[in-house]
């Protein structure tokens, strides 16, 4: 069986890390599998085994991969946020008849103890912090949404993200750090009382990678902006876990293909 995983994510680097061993221990024989990146990053962390790396070229550029690569399956462990790419793969896999599923962690949720609010995109955190009195900001929603904030001259924002911000608009009071998880709640709990944040802005991405940030907010009372997770396909299988992905594909690579 061929599989392609879309990747991008600590899950996707562990089912591919899960198939490279079973095959080498031929627990899971007869899988070739390939794990696909978009590219966005300078330094990816690679996952084991074959990857190819940037875009399809939308729908019809992925329909032609499958086709062209002969691919019996798809698992989509792509990030929670990157709607377009599983779009695609939904789209794609349901003009080839090709099996698919999504591979998704579930999202985080609040605590008693957390001060958290929920909002439905990042356009809408800055409609709440436009009504709030100037603050601290630590910005851990990536680089690519960083205009937005660029209308609150008033906040401060600290912004983490992997790569330097592209250049265009970014908000005027700023401070850049650039680093990249996992992070621990000892290096969280320090950079918010350092950067003296009041508020941290997130969003829902799940998994353990990084959720120290929510943890320290929580221990030091900071308010947290939750960014909901756009919605998925619909129609798409969906496990939560690796074991549940690896059973899937065990299944489809027992099962009839044409
Ligand atoms: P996106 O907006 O859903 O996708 C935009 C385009 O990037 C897609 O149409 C596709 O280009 C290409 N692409 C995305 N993921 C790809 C993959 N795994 N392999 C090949 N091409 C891919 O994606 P995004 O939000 O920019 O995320 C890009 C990658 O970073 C994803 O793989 C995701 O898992 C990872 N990531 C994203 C976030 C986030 O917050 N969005 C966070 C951590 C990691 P074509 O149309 O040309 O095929």
């Amino acid at each position: 069986m061929r599989l392609l995983i879309l990747g991008g994510t600590g899950e996707a680097r562990s089912l591919a890390a899960r198939l490279d061993e079973g095959s080498a221990r031929r627990d899971l024989p007869g899988i070739a599998f390939t794990s696909s990146l978009a590219g966005r990053v300078s330094r990816p962390a690679l996952p084991k085994g074959p990857v190819r790396i940037g875009g399809f070229g939308g729908i019809q550029g992925l329909v032609a991969y499958l086709r062209d690569s002969a691919t019996d399956a798809v698992v989509d462990a792509t990030h929670p946020f990157a709607a377009g790419i599983s779009a695609n793969a939904a789209a794609a896999t349901s003009q080839l008849e090709t099996p698919l599923l999504m591979l998704r962690r579930p999202g985080w949720l609040a605590g008693q103890q957390d001060n958290w609010q929920r909002v439905p995109t990042i356009t809408a955190v800055t409609d709440l912090l436009r009504d709030q009195p100037p603050s601290r900001v630590l910005l851990t929603t990536g680089r690519r949404d960083l205009a937005v904030f660029a209308g609150l001259p008033e906040h401060h924002f600290v912004i983490r993200s992997v790569d330097p911000p592209h250049a265009g608009s970014l908000p005027p009071r700023r401070t850049l750090i650039l680093a990249r998880g996992p992070y621990t709640v000892q290096g969280e709990t320090e950079l918010m009382i350092e950067q003296q944040i009041d508020v941290l802005v997130t969003k829902d991405s799940g998994g353990q990678l990084t959720v120290a940030k929510l943890i320290a907010a929580r221990e030091l009372g900071v308010a947290v902006i939750m960014v909901d997770r756009p919605p998925p396909p619909t129609d798409v299988q969906t496990v939560e876990t690796v074991e549940d992905a690896l059973r899937w594909i065990n299944v489809q690579s027992a099962g009839p293909r044409g």
